[in-house]
């Protein structure tokens, strides 16, 4: 049925298929799409997903093949090289023009396919992060795959949801939804059940759900009206979100790095023209084509593609182990990370929750068993059976918890689990084992739980005929809205405060979770709860202790954050005792002083200067709201800290995007904080995070290798030929030569560290200090001094050879393979840059590195020994008094830079202990 006022033109008796949802009754709507309420049965799913096709959006156009091949040229340090190919077509020197040319043809393939592979696990991830939806399928509801959903399915969704279809609602409790990405405006939109206006726009439909947008408050169900492109957020754009640019700002430091290297090349070469031919007199054209041989050795052509193919790799393998990343630049950022801000529940600890005890104003009972199964006794202090019938305080307490519960638990292969929240499958066990029916109270209304209120509240009738309201909830925030307890005849008397407030502590202090319950008669008539005829006047019941044991990878991974310098904090909606509790079997909090903790009301009356002094040293923040999480963050980065915060609420998202990682949980995370995060962890597990600051550090040390590596091979192949055309002598390589040791250094060394494993201690030292630049002062100069030792042993070789009277092809083929030795060994010493490579495993953990090695070898002797490379390259085959100099040489050098290293590495040693201590964890 659809209204359509006479202020507007009449439209055509509308159809079916035209009439509008929003506009429409929900019977209409229903009627029109041939569902009920009662969602579809498995079969008609089936059937309707076959013509209405997958609910997923169609891909994003990607730009062709060509077009990104043709991306891998444009780089300033490539344009050099293609500059200077032109320039030798245009001299004639067609060998040398095809060197050139294969330089960077090469580079641009290996770099276009490694970025294929990147892409396409990246992609693998993507998918990782696929949505699901909660849909009435044969009457009940069941967890699918929102790529399955058809028109006429029912769905259900709540805060923190994605909606996965547009959706007609059908029901809507205190619903508010964020539909920033359709209509662009940031204020959550109320939705209601009553049909709006044909005429409304997309922002005024108030009946409607859309596809992609987030609920931000409250919960509904809705009829799907349209999935995948049909949706309207399949109309307005393909996929949100989610293309990620592999562009970091490692990869923009390298960026900037390159441009600046690019005009030194040339700015050289220029000075190397005018003094060649003016004080040394070389004929031109030699001059040129030295030039232009300096400037392509000069030129590290391997850097562009270097960050994006390491952090590619990373992220893979950080996928493996269950961190799936969102955002490249996390993984840099990764390496970086000083603090991290931990949820408790189900992070650190392992979310099985088991009720263990219940205290009544009448006395305590111990509850047996472990985990969901309903197997166990309830027991009075003395051990004997409770029953239900002789304990009418245990039966209106478990009573009032099992109706206010949303959670079921179920056999599946014999074991046990919870459907639902976990604290709430805790009760629902506890209510089995005491013999509680839940069906035996119908459910009139329901405020589900949020973390901001710490409660959840439900109108129930039961079986007397009476309404009631039940809240079960933090115990302190039902404390606050109690004025009485259940007195002994089961008359509510006034509340005794102080002593359910020391049971609190007293549950609280053995680690325990604990859950108060609660009700109120309803006022007559009541049909719907609102936040605030659930929040006064209770009569309170009694409380529950649950048990929740910490993670054992959990402790482990702490006390290695802590070894690595970074410090671990605490943040939960927990109680200031069960948290203080669980942090000191993980090891948080240590030694036997007062633990430094905080809790939300305390840190609500903080000004921010006075958190920003007393953050550090806060190991525990207790009974914390998701807004606090964002102060906290704020605070730590005040002093500099790089901040991981976890979260899983909806309300987590701002803090996450405040903080430098963000990290939602895959599992019981909602779509809100997975799209706010830059990690997803699949397993919501610490240990994870931890593992993932390991694989972030590893990443950072092989771009810092592979750059430390690569710059000292161009600096050394530029300096040979720098040095004798500034002193005049002969070339000790001719320019075609230096072209060919640039193109197979270039395609066998340069990637093979990007393939290096984390080096042994590499969660013993301090995070790196941050704003640091992956090409430092201290490292500069050391690229300097390896440049000019292994150029020295070229010149060395090349000179001693003519010494001896060998041929100038001879000299120069020795020079070459100099270069070339003296490059490779070089690489073994950048496999570790925190230890020494003097050791049996510089051999051993990188295989890349002798396949690359191999391949080398391979065309050194080809360029040596084939006659046809001899007449081009003028190269000529060498002995074994060459092929022994050389390798002498290389050893040297090898043993010149680790001696080197053992300097540098002295003085960061120091560096790092201080920055240790300084952190004091
Ligand atoms: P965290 O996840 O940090 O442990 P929560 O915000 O989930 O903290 O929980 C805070 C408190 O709210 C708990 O200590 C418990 O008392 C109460 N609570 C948690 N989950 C529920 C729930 N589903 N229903 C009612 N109360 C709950
Ligand atoms: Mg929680």
């Amino acid at each position: 049925m659809s209204t359509t006022s006479p202020a507007h033109p009449p439209s055509p008796r509308q159809t079916a298929d035209e009439r509008l949802p929003f506009a429409s009754s929900p019977d209409a709507v229903l009627a029109d799409l041939d569902a009920t309420a009662g969602g579809l049965s498995a079969e008609d799913a089936a059937r309707r997903l076959e013509t209405a096709g997958p609910n997923r959006l169609p891909a994003p156009k990607r730009t062709s093949a060509i077009r990104r091949l043709l991306g891998h040229f444009d780089d300033i340090l490539i344009y050099i090289l293609l500059a200077s190919a032109v320039l030798k077509a245009i001299l004639g020197d067609w060998v040398d023009f095809a060197v050139i040319l294969a330089v960077a043809v090469i580079n641009a393939a290996v770099g276009f396919l490694q970025e294929g592979q990147a892409e396409k696990a990246l992609d693998g991830i993507r998918t990782m992060l696929s949505l699901d939806a909660q849909a009435l399928r044969d009457g009940e509801w069941k967890v699918v795959d929102a790529e399955d959903l058809v028109p006429g399915d029912v769905v259900r969704v709540r805060s923190g949801d994605r909606v996965p279809a547009d959706l007609r609602l059908l029901e809507a409790t205190n619903l508010q939804v964020e539909e920033a990405a359709l209509t662009g405006e940031s204020v959550p939109a109320a939705k209601q059940l009553e049909a709006v206006g044909p005429d409304a726009g997309i922002g005024d439909r108030s009946t409607m759900l859309y596809s992609g947008t987030i609920v931000a408050v409250g919960q509904g169900v809705g009829v799907v009206t349209a999935t995948g492109a049909q949706t309207e957020i399949g109309r307005i754009q393909s996929l949100i979100g989610e293309v990620d640019h592999l562009e970091t700002p490692l990869s923009k430091q390298l960026a900037s790095f390159g441009k600046v290297l690019s005009l030194g090349i040339l700015a050289m070469a220029g000075v190397m023209l005018v003094i060649g031919r003016v004080i040394h007199d070389f004929e031109l054209p030699e001059l040129v084509s030295a030039a232009i041989g300096f400037a392509v050795a000069a030129v590290p052509e391997g850097l562009p593609a270097l960050v994006t193919v390491t952090l590619a790799l990373g992220v893979q393998q950080m996928a493996r182990r269950n961190a799936i990343t969102r955002k490249l630049t996390a993984v840099e950022a990764l390496g970086s990370v000083t603090t991290i801000c931990s949820d408790k529940t189900g992070t650190l600890t392992k979310n099985e929750m088991t009720a263990r005890t219940v205290v009544t104003a009448e006395g305590s009972y111990t509850v047996e068993g472990l985990g969901y199964a309903p197997e166990g006794r309830v027991t009075t202090a003395d051990g004997g059976d409770a029953s239900l019938a002789e304990h009418a305080d245990l039966r209106a307490f478990v009573e009032a918890a099992v109706a206010c519960n949303d959670a079921r638990v179920v056999e599946v292969d014999g074991h046990w689990q919870v459907v639902g929240q976990p604290t709430e499958g805790a009760v629902t066990t506890l209510g089995r084992k005491a013999g509680v029916d839940p069906s035996a109270v119908e459910r009139l209304a329901v405020l589900p739980f949020e973390s901001s209120t710490k409660y959840m509240a439900t109108l129930d009738r039961v079986p007397d005929g009476r309404t009631l309201v039940h809240v079960v909830g933090a115990p302190d925030r039902l404390l606050d809205r109690s004025t009485h307890e259940r007195g002994s005849d089961g008359t509510p008397v006034p509340i005794d405060r102080a002593r359910w407030e020391a049971t609190i502590d007293e549950l609280g202090g053995q680690g325990l979770r604990v859950l108060a319950a609660a009700e109120r008669v309803a006022v007559a008539g009541a049909t719907t709860l609102s936040a605030d005829n659930a929040e006064s006047d209770l009569v309170l019941l009694g409380l529950v202790g649950i048990v929740d044991p910490p993670r054992p990878e959990a402790i482990q991974a702490i006390a290695d954050c802590h070894r690595a310098g970074i410090r671990v904090k605490m943040i939960t909606g927990d109680h200031i005792g069960t948290a203080v509790a669980i942090a000191r079997e993980l090891g948080i909090v240590q030694g036997p002083d007062a633990a430094r903790a905080l809790t939300g009301a305390e840190l609500e009356a903080m000004t921010q200067e006075e958190l920003r002094t007393r953050v550090r040293e806060v190991d525990v923040f207790a009974r914390t709201s998701p807004e606090h999480k964002i102060r906290i963050v704020r605070a730590l980065q005040s002093h500099g800290e790089v901040v991981a915060m976890t979260g899983d609420g909806v309300n987590d998202a701002p803090a996450l995007t405040r903080a430098d990682i963000g990290i939602a949980m895959g599992i019981k995370g909602t779509e809100a904080t997975k799209e706010a995060a830059e990690i997803v962890l699949a397993d919501d597990n610490f240990a994870t995070i931890e593992r993932a600051v390991e694989e972030g550090r590893r990443i950072y040390d092989n771009i810092r290798k592979s750059v430390v590596f690569l710059l000292p091979t161009n600096g050394a192949q530029s300096l040979v030929i720098l040095v004798a055309v500034l002193f005049g002598l002969t070339l000790p390589l001719a320019p075609v030569q230096i072209l060919w040791v640039n193109l197979v250094t270039a395609v066998t060394l340069s990637l093979a560290l990007a393939y290096e494993p984390a080096e042994d201690g590499i969660m013993s030292r301090p995070p790196r200090g941050p704003g640091g630049s992956v090409i430092s002062a201290s490292s500069l100069r050391y690229v300097v001094v390896v440049s000019v030792l292994i150029g020295a042993a070229t010149l060395a070789v090349f000179f001693i050879q003519r010494e001896s009277g060998a041929s100038t092809a001879v000299a120069q083929t020795t020079a070459v393979t100099m270069l070339a030795l003296g490059q490779l060994a070089y690489l073994f010493s950048c496999r570790f840059i925190g230890q020494s490579s003097l050791t049996p495993r510089v051999l051993r953990g990188n295989p890349v590195v002798w396949i690359a090695t191999g391949a080398l070898v391979a065309l050194q002797l080809v360029f040596t020994y084939v006659p046809f490379m001899n007449s081009w390259f003028d190269s000529a085959p060498i002995g074994l008094r060459e092929w022994g100099m050389t390798l002498g040489f290389a050893v040297v050098v090898f043993l010149l830079v680790e001696a080197l290293k053992a300097v540098t590495r002295r003085g960061e040693r120091r560096a790092d202990a201080a920055r240790l201590r300084e952190r004091g964890v």
